[in-house]
């Protein structure tokens, strides 16, 4: 099978965008016709429960020559859905961005300017975030943990509009993740990245997909996947909390014996008791997520199954 190359690949992962994709194609299809560079544009459709599927095969009909669709059979999160975009990219750049339009098309031309430059991995910035206050309380929270427990050093994390040189993407889709997060991956297998200012709209139609549940097995996703130092740290911690408590034992035994005995000390241990119990409490909640992700990976169960795949022939 010879495939033929071509210079940029798009990938967007969309899910439940029925009411964004008519403006999407308005917007993108151009910006990558003015390239005057062969391009493809993927789609996943990663299990939507709307009018997704039609318009993305509509879209298909119509630019068959560019476009091409990945139907996964549900849905199997944003990350796993530019995987199979990735696993699947014929272009010598690869430029990801949202479906929302949260992400402006426009903005791809100086991306692919910062390749041209020499960087392997150009990430996008976010100015004047359009997001809730909650959205990026939760994301300068998660961004501070990342960058003191990883070697990730990157700005806009949660910015999915980026550029990547082949190479990277190949890297990306060789280590065969699960439960990832693509742009701290490819940081980490980029010999030179680089970010650049970009700019951020509003959501063009819809809410956003990511509820409190997926937003915290994201950030989890992040933090597990790069680093194990939630655990050692907790170990660090709970040694010390033996110490504390030996100690305590020291005490309230010699006050036995030398005061003899005292009434009102058995709230202060009962207070001191739900502490301790609290803490092993999230220590179990911790081993449980690297363990439910060591599982997965061992029991090597597909990350996603896809239904079908629209594309003309020529790019088999
Ligand atoms: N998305 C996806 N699968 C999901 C959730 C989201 O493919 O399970 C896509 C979605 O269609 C969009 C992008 O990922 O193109 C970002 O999602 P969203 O806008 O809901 O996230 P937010 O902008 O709120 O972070
Ligand atoms: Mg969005």
């Amino acid at each position: 099978m010879t495939r033929s190359r071509i210079d940029i690949s798009v990938v967007v992962p969309v899910y439940n965008e029925q009411g964004n994709l008519p403006a999407l194609f308005a917007r993108l299809y151009p910006v990558l016709d003015g390239l005057r560079r062969s391009y493809e544009i993927i789609f996943t459709n990663d299990g939507s429960a709307d009018g997704t599927r039609e318009i993305l095969a509509g879209q298909h009909a119509l630019r068959p020559d560019v476009t091409r669709v990945i139907e996964f059979n549900a849905n199997y999160g944003q990350h796993m859905a530019v995987m199979a975009g990735f696993e699947r990219v014929r272009g010598e750049v690869v430029v990801t961005l949202d479906a929302d339009l949260q992400n402006p098309p426009e903005e791809i031309p100086n991306l692919l300017a910062k390749i041209e430059e020499g960087y392997d991995c150009v990430g996008g910035m976010r100015q004047d975030r359009q997001d809730s206050l909650f959205r990026r309380r939760v994301s300068q929270a998660v961004n501070l943990v990342r960058a003191s427990l990883t070697s990730i050093r990157m700005t806009d994390q949660g910015c999915m509009l980026r550029a990547y040189s082949r190479n990277v993407v190949d890297g990306i889709v060789r280590s065969g993740a699960t439960n990832t997060f693509i742009p701290a991956l490819a940081y980490s297998l980029a010999r030179k990245p680089t970010e650049i200012p970009v700019a951020h709209e509003e959501r063009h139609a819809g809410t956003s997909n990511y509820s409190l549940y997926k937003l915290i097995r994201l950030n989890f996703d992040l933090i597990t996947y790069f680093t194990t130092a939630p655990l050692q740290l907790f170990t660090i911690f709970a040694m010390a909390c033996s110490a504390c408590s030996f100690l305590l034992v020291v005490v309230l035994g010699t006050r036995r014996l030398v005061i003899g005995p005292e009434e009102g000390g058995i709230f202060t241990l009962f207070g001191i008791l739900f502490f301790l119990i609290s803490v092993c409490m999230v220590g179990i909640g911790l081993i449980g997520e690297y363990m439910g992700r060591t599982y997965q990976v061992v029991r090597g169960n597909t990350r996603y199954h896809i239904s079908h795949i629209l594309e003309s022939q020529n790019h088999e």
